[in-house]
């Protein structure tokens, strides 16, 4: 089991040493921002839970691998399935992140994935979770959660994000994701949960994309 994460916060520089002498894993300055500080804790606690349950985290995101996502996504369908509770999950994909790459350098769309996973790690619930599936698609889902409320969440995280601003080497440019999301049916598999987010991704594209569509055959 690994041991719970200790940030050191502080205004004074001359005390980083000593704190993280004192068995501290990270050390944070004055002034920080709130969002800021929310992720940081967000993603050490997410980090040691990975670590004691055995899932393991990309490298790159810190988000869980898209083999542990999927598990985790059957244990909670599970539970969802049992308690009769609602569960709701999203597939995202940035919307043209070729062209990231092409224009600005892969360093550039590296650092578009990073503010991507930080923005998911800020917005979402202790009972929530999302993971990497692939080169710029993820997953999350919503415990306890109607495809309609997860619609909401994920209208406003995609405004966040779109509003941010990137930049290298004197170029600046922003970045949408567009979302599938389905809601668990009475006895489905996860697989085909997935397969239905996946289908309603595809038209958040066809429609246009920097949109979020419910899966056709997800009821209201
Ligand atoms: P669409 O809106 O249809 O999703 O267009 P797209 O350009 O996002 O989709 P496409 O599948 O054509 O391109 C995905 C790109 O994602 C291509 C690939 O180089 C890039 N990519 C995948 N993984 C990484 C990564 O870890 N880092 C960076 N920088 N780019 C990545
Ligand atoms: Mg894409
Ligand atoms: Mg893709």
């Amino acid at each position: 089991m690994a041991a719970d994460p200790i940030l050191y916060l502080s205004a004074q520089h001359s005390l980083e040493l000593e704190a993280l002498k004192a068995a501290g894993d990270e050390f944070l300055s004055k002034p920080i921002s709130h969002d800021l500080l929310v992720e940081q804790v967000k993603s050490r606690a997410m980090r040691a839970r990975a670590l004691g349950s055995g899932l393991s985290l990309d490298g790159l995101t810190g988000l869980l691998r898209a083999a542990d996502a999927r598990q985790r996504l059957a244990a909670i369908s599970a539970r969802a399935g049992a308690s009769g509770r609602p569960l709701s999950i999203g597939l995202l994909d940035l919307d043209h992140f070729k062209c990231v790459n092409d224009n600005f350098g892969h360093a550039a769309g590296d650092s578009v994935l990073r503010a991507l996973a930080g923005t998911l790690r800020r917005r979402l619930r202790g009972s929530d979770f999302a993971g990497r599936m692939g080169g710029e698609e993820f997953l999350v889902a919503f415990e306890d959660c109607t495809p309609g409320e997860a619609l909401h969440l994920l209208e406003r995280l995609g405004h966040e994000f779109a509003n941010l601003q990137f930049g290298a080497e004197g170029q600046h440019w922003s970045c949408t994701f567009s979302a599938g999301i389905a809601g668990l049916a009475p006895g489905e598999t996860p697989g085909y949960l997935l397969e239905r987010a996946d289908r309603a991704l595809y038209r958040a594209k066809n429609e246009g994309r920097n949109r979020c569509v419910i899966d056709a055959e997800t009821s209201p």
